[in-house]
Parts: structure tokens; C-alpha cells; sequence
């Protein structure tokens, strides 16, 4: 692979060879992929890459691994769609849904997955292993299956049961850990060092990362090589959001778009903000915070990338926003009876975020918005509380249609 050149450190800047690593030896900084944008600029083209599969393979030239040994389950080009219902109600004439919720294991994680469980293979392990917040982890089994590797997952034991089920089925072996996502977090780095097992976010995290970078090329590419005005990110980690403005970097470094002026906004819920938190005190550190929120897919306390993130943040202009609690499941509701897109929590926690900014100014009428739907609503049925309220009726005319103009009065 010539156009990949190392892992550097993003604080020092030492390098290391390609090889299952992820902190810097001399600085404990994050290793992220570096890569020769010289030789990626010869393969690739607007023309190789619309010729390229209807997947996120058709990046392969910007990615850390071989196309030919991709452990492909059918991966991305998900829909960006033009939202006009959604659009209307909350002042908006171009705002574009990314509706990441329709990739096999129905959350954006099959993105960095792919990516990490072809590097795996390469690296000749045998064991696939990640500690979740609940999506990674259906994915996570999914790409093992796929693979025929061994698979093991560990998650804080209060998670939904669609996120549960919804890796199980694929056969790993399940570990519920007692406590939050960050405890869980630190017991699988004790482990990492243990065994050798690949851990998809943690000694194989800089080729993990790099899968989401895929996000930012398929926005670019789907609103005809340009980039968006506006982009509104979940958060939990972190990485997502700085890895879709990588990604859009990258696409202009490359010259397949003009310059990018996106602003990057960063969504959490009121529950679980630290990035958000530091943003608004102007802390270039994040505070840890003890997680206390329905949008579980987000609820990372001590993000890892949290002070990348608030570079993004800053360099790009965009703003770190916070959706009440309360407000999630209205933000999901009001996505589904607009533009008929069932999201989870996350994606609730983005459309109210992202109403909050048009009405704070941050976003104006005319702008081109893309709002990030990462996740499906039917893995967090918990979250919707019982609002559900039929019409209960005999199986006769009359009966029917006296409750229905009742219930239309
Ligand atoms: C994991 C996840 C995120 C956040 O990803 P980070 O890269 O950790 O910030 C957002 N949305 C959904 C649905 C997720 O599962
Ligand atoms: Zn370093």
C-alpha cells in the first residue's frame, strides 16, 4: 500500500510502523494513520470513484487496507436525503438528512468495523474484540461472523435490549460489565494488554477511526462535490465528528472539492456534554463527567477524542450544542412524522440540537445542512415511553366509526 506511510503520534508527531498500536510511547498522545496524499492524488478521481461499488469501498484509495481483502457486508453510500418536510418546520430550505441508519447493523459503526476487521485479518489475529456503548458491538459480531473470527464483546450490563440482542444474534461471546461505558472502557484496556486480541477501539483504534472518514467523502460526493455549509455530529467519543471533517480535508486537499468552509457542529445530550461543556467554558481539556442519559449510544464520560474534537470545534467555526433530556424523544418523533426516518436517541439528540442552532442564528435559512442520523430507532424502544394510544375497536363498522369521530373531535 504506497500511499500509506505510518502511525504519528497527534501530539509529538513520532512515527511508528503500521502495526497494532494505538498510544505513543514517549507522549501516551493517539496514533492516527498518515498517508502519502502524492500517491493517493494519482489513483484516485472524481470518474474512479463514481465508477467505484455502491458502498464506502469506493474510497478504498483513502483507506488503510487492501480493497481486495475487505471484509464487506455491504457497507455505507447510505442515502443523503433532501429533508423538506423537516426543513419547512424548523426554517430551513436545504437541509440534507444522512440517513446512516440503513447500513447492515443499522448504525454508522459498520464504517470504522469494516475497515478495523480487514486490518485485523491482515495482522493475522484470531480474536475480534470491542467494548461498547451498544452499536459497536452489533457490528463488531456481525464483521467477526463474516470474517469466521472469534468474537468477544463487552458492554455496560444496563444496555437496551434491541442493542443486546442485536449482537448476540451474530454468536459472540457476550460480556455484560457491571458500571458505565468509561469503567467497562478501562477494564478492556488492562485486557488488551493481556491478550492478544484485536480490540476494535483500543489497540486497533487509528485504523478504526479512519472508516468514519468515509462519512465526509459520501456528503461531498452526493451534494455534487461540494461540501456542505453545516454539519450537525453526535458525540460521544468524539471521533466521529473529527473524522468527518478529516474526511472533507482530505477531498480538498486532493482537489476534489473546493475549499471547505464547513462549520462542524458537535451534538450531545444534556446528560452526558463534557466536549460541549468545555466548548462553552473555553477549557481546551475535557472534564470527565458520570454519565446520566437516555441516549445511550453517546453516554462516554472521558471521550477520548474529546480535545480533537473541540479543535474541530474551533478551527471550523461550528458550535458544541447540548439537547434537554427531554427533548430526545421529541427530536426522534419529530424526524419520524416529517421525513419518515425511525432514529434512536442519538438521532434524536441531533435534530434537537440542530433545531436549538437555526434558532439561536448559528444556522441561517438559506445554508446547506447535513444533519448526521447514525443510528435505528427500533434498537431503543426503551427511550419512547408509552405514548402509543390506538383506537381499540371490535371488528364492526359501526363501533369503528363512532371511535373515529371521537377520536377526531
Ligand atoms: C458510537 C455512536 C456515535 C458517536 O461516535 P463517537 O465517534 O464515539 O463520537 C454516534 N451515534 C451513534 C448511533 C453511535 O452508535
Ligand atoms: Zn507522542
Amino acid at each position: 500500500m504506497p500511499h500509506v506511510k505510518c502511525l504519528q503520534c497527534r501530539e509529538c508527531k513520532s512515527e511508528y510502523p503500521i502495526e497494532p498500536l494505538n498510544a505513543c510511547e514517549f507522549c501516551f498522545g493517539p496514533l492516527e494513520v498518515s498517508y502519502d496524499y502524492d500517491s493517493v492524488a494519482k489513483s484516485v478521481s472524481r470518474k474512479s470513484i463514481e465508477s467505484g461499488p455502491n458502498t464506502m469501498w469506493r474510497y478504498h484509495d483513502f483507506l488503510p487496507v487492501d480493497r481486495e481483502s475487505a471484509v464487506d457486508i455491504s457497507t455505507g453510500f447510505t442515502p443523503l436525503i433532501h429533508a423538506k418536510n423537516l426543513g419547512r418546520q424548523i426554517g430551513l430550505d436545504h437541509l440534507y438528512i444522512k440517513n446512516d441508519s440503513v447500513n447492515p447493523t443499522f448504525s454508522f459503526k459498520d464504517r470504522p468495523v469494516s475497515v478495523t476487521t480487514t486490518k485485523a485479518l491482515e495482522f493475522e489475529f484470531e480474536v475480534l474484540a470491542c467494548v461498547s456503548t451498544g452499536n459497536l458491538m452489533g457490528s463488531v459480531a456481525a464483521h467477526g461472523a463474516k470474517a469466521g473470527m472469534e468474537t468477544m464483546v463487552f458492554y455496560p450490563a444496563d444496555l437496551e435490549q434491541g442493542k443486546i440482542l442485536g449482537a448476540a444474534v451474530y454468536g459472540p461471546t457476550m460480556v455484560a460489565v457491571e458500571g458505565t461505558y468509561d469503567q467497562a472502557n478501562r477494564f478492556c484496556s488492562e485486557l488488551a494488554d493481556a491478550h492478544r486480541w484485536a480490540f476494535v477501539n483500543i489497540n486497533m483504534r487509528p485504523y478504526y477511526a479512519e472508516g468514519s472518514k468515509t462519512l465526509g467523502y459520501e456528503v461531498a460526493e452526493q451534494l455534487g462535490w461540494k461540501a456542505p455549509d453545516h454539519c450537525v455530529v453526535p458525540g460521544a467519543s468524539g471521533e466521529l465528528h473529527t473524522k468527518i471533517w478529516k474526511g472533507l480535508e482530505e477531498f480538498e486537499a486532493i482537489g476534489l472539492i473546493d475549499k471547505a468552509k464547513t462549520k462542524m457542529h458537535l451534538a450531545q445530550a444534556e446528560g452526558c456534554a463534557p466536549i460541549v461543556e468545555a466548548f462553552e467554558s473555553g477549557n481546551n481539556q475535557v472534564k470527565p463527567v458520570r454519565p446520566k442519559t437516555i441516549a445511550k449510544s453517546l453516554a462516554i464520560g472521558n471521550p477520548a477524542a474529546g480535545p480533537y474534537s473541540l479543535e474541530v470545534l474551533r478551527d471550523t467555526g461550528g458550535t458544541g450544542v447540548f439537547a434537554y433530556e427531554n427533548s430526545i424523544v421529541d427530536g426522534i418523533r419529530l424526524l419520524a412524522e416529517t421525513e419518515g426516518i425511525f432514529t434512536e436517541t442519538a438521532g434524536g439528540v441531533v435534530i434537537s440540537s440542530l433545531k436549538r442552532l437555526v434558532r439561536q442564528g448559528k444556522i441561517k435559512k438559506d445554508e446547506v445542512t447535513v444533519a448526521f442520523v447514525t443510528g435505528n430507532g427500533l434498537k431503543t424502544l426503551e427511550a419512547m415511553g408509552d405514548f402509543v394510544a390506538p383506537i381499540e375497536t371490535k371488528p364492526d363498522l359501526d363501533t369503528f366509526q363512532t371511535k373515529l369521530s371521537n377520536r377526531r373531535d
